[in-house]
């Protein structure tokens, strides 16, 4: 048991808070799912959670003062290093031009009915340990595997239509159906999705790709009209029949290939995958004998995956990485196996610390062409990376001197010259004719070179 828990139920025990504490949301479905435990934990009172969390600071088990929300009545507080949210069963009203709630104290009736899910609904009491089933469908639901809201499923979307996507995260998560009143709903409303904010909708997005099917939520998105709000781009892949090795659309390729990922596949890597053939679509050719070519696609598919992500408010550093493994992705299909070590070496310079995630790509991409997919070029290439990097580090495929030194050394001014020199000395240091910190024998050679003109 969660000691946070543990410790709230012996500072209310005999007070007035106890048996009117019930823990809601995650923790209890998950519990009797049999999942393992969230960090997280909901507990929800019919009374005011403000003074509540007053009253746990000044027991001392609350390490810091609560951080209160009187408009929603609610409160966080940390306990023995968890976040507890505190909740004070509420009604909600939406008046129809905002899309913030006016609350009301309310019976837990009323708190359970605002919530999204009746999975989500269910109430263990903290002294207890009876579950109370409110909308008399919640356990139900659970054992039989079905998302559908407490109340109208319109009025639930209405109100908050960022619970359509949650309907989406949760049925993927736990391999669920939703229910078919609800997802009619969930088509019908599904433009309503445009009025939620992008980094909500990036939050729960980004859950349903890092869950283990995001294949299975992308085509859920995609059939119910929610991926149109907020990333139509993807669905142009949709029917971009392709030749080769292919046997699947674009889209299905892209599917294909996420399900293919290992579980441990990190969102970066995923959004790779997903972005790396966008620009398929409008790129596509084909010859007078049927060949079906995509030239120039990857720079296309990395300036959508920049444009998607940037309105979804991705973080920088993550979009950066995205787009590099998208537009660096063709380059391991151009590998041979008579690649010399240096064009090896070069691709590794260039793709730095991403090349386990290029190369992660590069499978996936296999993977979802064929059933059957030719792996050989990619274990070929996989082993002399693993070879060369047992005899030189990636950082040391770099020029010797930087771009400081070459200036001073030929008297030039910042320019397209600088960089021209340095590409110079790195290959010459990847072709093995200069180490990587002789910086004397790179000055001969710059002045050799460069020094007359
Ligand atoms: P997770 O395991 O992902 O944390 P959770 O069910 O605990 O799942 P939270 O986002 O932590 O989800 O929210 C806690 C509870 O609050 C939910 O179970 C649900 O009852 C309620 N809730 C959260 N977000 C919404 C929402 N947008 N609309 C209605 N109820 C919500
Ligand atoms: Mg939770």
């Amino acid at each position: 048991m969660n000691p946070a828990i543990e410790r709230i139920r012996e500072v209310t025990r005999g007070t007035e808070y106890e048996g009117r504490l019930f823990l809601v949301g995650g923790i209890v479905r998950d519990r009797i799912m049999g999942r393992p435990p969230t960090e997280d934990v909901d507990i929800v009172l019919e009374g005011n959670a403000l003074e509540f969390a007053r009253f746990l600071h000044r027991k001392g088990i609350a390490e810091h003062r609560p951080v209160t929300y009187p408009r929603f009545g609610t409160a966080m507080v940390t306990i023995e290093g968890r976040t507890i949210e505190l909740v004070s069963a509420r009604r909600e009203s939406y008046a129809p031009e905002s899309r913030k709630p006016r609350v009301e104290p309310a019976s837990l009736m009323d708190d359970v009915m605002r919530r999204d899910f009746t999975i989500n609904t269910l109430l263990e009491n903290l002294h207890t340990g009876e579950v109370l089933d409110l909308t008399g469908r919640g356990r139900a639901d659970i054992e039989a595997g079905i998302i559908r809201t407490p109340t109208e499923p319109q009025t639930t979307f209405y109100d908050d239509p960022l619970r359509m996507l949650r309907a989406v995260r949760f049925a993927v998560r736990f391999g669920f159906e939703i229910e078919p009143v609800t997802y009619e709903a969930i088509v019908r409303d599904a433009e309503r999705l445009k009025i939620i904010s992008k980094e909500r909708i990036r939050d729960e997005f980004a859950k349903i790709m890092l869950s283990d099917d995001p294949d299975k939520g992308l085509r859920m998105l995609s059939d119910t009209g929610l991926l149109r709000q907020f990333a139509p781009e993807l669905l142009e892949m949709q029917g971009v029949d392709q030749t080769g090795p292919h046997v699947w659309d674009v889209w299905n390729h892209t599917l294909e290939a996420l399900n293919s990922l290992p579980k441990q596949a990190d969102l970066v890597l995923r959004l790779a995958v997903l972005f790396h053939d966008t620009g398929k679509p409008r790129t596509k050719t084909i010859d007078p004998d049927g060949d079906v070519h995509f030239y120039g696609h990857e720079d296309l598919s990395a300036e959508i995956a920049r444009r998607v992500l940037n309105r979804l408010r991705f973080p920088a550093h993550e979009i950066n990485r995205v787009v590099r493994l998208v537009s660096m992705h063709m380059r391991i299909g151009e590998y041979r196996e008579e690649w010399k070590d240096a064009a090896v070496k070069r691709l590794m310079r260039d793709a730095g610390a991403d090349m386990p995630d290029l190369l992660a790509l590069a499978y996936a991409d296999r993977y979802g062409s064929n059933p059957h997919p030719s792996l050989e070029g990619l274990n070929d290439l996989q082993e002399r990376i693993e070879d060369i990097l047992l005899k030189v580090k990636v950082e040391e495929l770099e020029s010797p001197l930087g771009g400081r030194e070459i200036m001073d050394l030929l008297g030039l001014a910042p320019g397209p010259k600088v960089a021209e020199v340095k590409d110079f000395l790195c290959d010459e240091v990847i072709e093995g004719r200069l180490e990587p910190h002789d910086t004397d024998t790179a000055r001969r050679l710059v002045i050799e070179r460069f020094g007359g003109r």
